[in-house]
């Protein structure tokens, strides 16, 4: 039986990774290139990790995962906790592998805290709360510590490092050092059917550096000359060696895996969609926006960690989400992009003062103001496709997606901006649902139509053979594991347990510490 490698880059696209092949500087994504299949790889509505990794781990869409930002808040209140792997509302396909007894290894994968029992080893990926036992077998930390090979969680809270390139790409480079040891590590003593890792380093660069490697972006031609144009390049580097190492641990039969959860774009103007809804009428906030506001970016919000630090208030600290909802008709649902608004239903949201009679009448008007939105400054429309819930969305779990779902302009980010609108501040790019895939394996042949993010899970149970629990909406990629392969669906019950909502998997403090990361990390302001 032939082994399943999956090589994940959060956030690759081609229209980044191409002009580096070009040059030489991914000499082994190229070397993979031409011994299989390259396609793009469609991620998710809305286009973010929180969203598409579940995705990716079910096969299944956001409407029927029921992860769509990554804060979920707890019905009927305005409280919201970070998602955790038990907010994944469908079965995964970790749990038909384990079923199937299948050893699998999965490394740095985002959202898999509290790891999930599996057969083989896992190291959660995403956001974690310090303290915590975030892998399976739970003592595998001190295993790599022993081997010299130690895991660090967490690490490249792109802005917390404001406008300081060098710093935060030594950061970089550094932890995902560490990493690329312990993967060498754990395939060479691991015995596998499935293994993969996620690289994040892709993504958090792309975010605060596509101005070096995003040829769309208006400052990439001057930068390409300067000297950090190098050391920006070493963090592609660094991880296709990575990919290297780890291709050449694999057999001719083994099938060979390259994905992102999503794509790139450039991004040179931001917005910030709550001052955005205020700015168009439909929004008020509440007057400790002025308290909180100055700690929401950059640098003071360094300095207010050192103090949080120091006074051991670390964690403790909640950041607010300042609305006035008793004067607001629609508010940014899916925080940590943008890409979401609800409208504040009475009966639905607490506090809510929208009628139901009028919903269909306010949900058109928000969504009119926002489709006609010109930006002042440069004359363009920062909103590219506006969308109603139901015409995305129509599955399980839709009553708790947003009203209003938008996909951003070429150079825009929904998010990120201290204001309604700006020139964009140490956000050099955004997510795009254009991302990649190479296949490389003894069954592959061009692809037919364009696979998408969906499809990953069927076609690994199908590579290896593995029943599954649920019916996936995504296809078994018959170009990457030949005509006849099959997946048997034995329907067995959800993966079980309360969600995060129900019964939180971290406390309150725990809560409010990772939120300062995801802060940290741009997902929420
Ligand atoms: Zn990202």
């Amino acid at each position: 039986m032939s082994r399943v490698l999956l090589i994940g880059w959060d956030g690759a696209d081609w229209r980044i990774l191409d002009p580096l092949m070009e040059q030489g500087a991914l000499p082994n994504l190229e070397a993979l290139v031409a011994r299989g299949q390259k396609g793009v790889l469609r991620s998710t509505i809305p286009t973010h990790s929180w969203a598409a990794w579940p995705s990716f781990m079910t096969g299944v869409d956001p409407v029927d995962h029921g992860v769509y930002d990554i804060l979920e808040t707890v019905p009927g209140t305005h409280k919201q906790y970070p998602v955790s792997y038990k907010s994944i509302k469908e079965r995964t396909f970790l749990a038909d592998l384990a079923d199937a007894g299948k050893e699998a290894v999965y490394i740095d994968l985002p959202l898999t805290f509290p790891p999930p029992d599996i057969k083989g080893k896992l190291i959660a990926g995403g956001v974690l709360p310090k303290g915590r036992d975030f892998t399976y077998p739970a003592d595998l930390p001190q295993t790599l510590e022993g081997a010299g090979v130690p895991w660090e969680i967490n690490g490249m809270s792109w802005t917390t490092y404001h406008n300081k390139p060098d710093p935060y790409l030594e950061e970089a480079l550094r932890v995902t050092g560490k990493r690329v040891k312990a993967t060498e590590w754990l395939m060479d003593n691991s015995d596998w059917d499935f293994l993969m890792s996620v690289w994040v380093s892709v993504d958090r660069t792309q975010h605060c550096l596509s101005d070096y490697v995003g040829p769309d972006h208006p400052d990439y031609a001057a930068n390409r000359k300067t000297q950090r144009y190098n050391k920006v390049v070493d963090v592609f580097r660094q991880v296709d060696d990575a990919l290297g190492m780890m291709v050449d641990k694999t057999n001719e039969d083994d099938t060979i895996l390259f994905v992102s959860d999503h794509g790139f774009q450039s991004c040179s103007r931001a917005l910030h969609m709550d001052h955005l809804l205020k700015r168009l009428g439909y929004l008020e906030f509440d007057a400790s926006n002025v308290i909180y506001g100055p700690m929401q970016w950059g640098p003071m919000r360094k300095v207010a960690r050192k103090v949080y630090d120091t006074l051991g208030l670390h964690g403790k600290v909640s950041l607010k989400q300042p609305v006035s909802w008793s004067k607001t008709k629609a508010y940014t649902s899916i925080r940590s992009t943008g890409e979401g608004v609800n409208i504040n239903l009475a009966g639905r949201e607490p506090g809510g003062i929208v009628d139901p009679a009028d919903f269909e009448k306010v949900r058109g008007d928000v969504m009119d103001a926002l489709a006609s939105f010109v930006d002042p400054d440069t004359g363009r429309k920062p909103v590219k496709e506006i969308h109603r819930r139901e015409d995305v969305f129509q599955g399980k779990y839709a009553d708790t997606a947003p009203d209003i779902l938008m996909v951003p302009a070429e150079q825009y980010s929904l998010t990120h901006a201290k204001s309604a609108y700006e020139k964009a501040d140490w956000l050099a790019g955004d997510h795009r649902p254009e991302g990649v895939m190479v296949a490389v394996g003894p069954n592959v042949r061009p692809f037919e139509t364009e696979p998408k993010l969906v499809d990953v899970a069927p076609t690994i149970l199908a590579a290896l053979d593995a029943p599954a629990g649920i019916k996936h909406s995504g296809r078994i990629l018959h170009e990457v594991v030949g005509s006849d392969a099959q997946v048997e669906v034995h329907e067995v019950a959800k993966q079980g347990g309360p969600s995060s909502t129900e019964q939180p998997v971290v406390t309150d403090a725990e809560a409010a510490e990772m939120e300062e990361h995801l802060a940290g990390l741009g997902y929420i302001d």
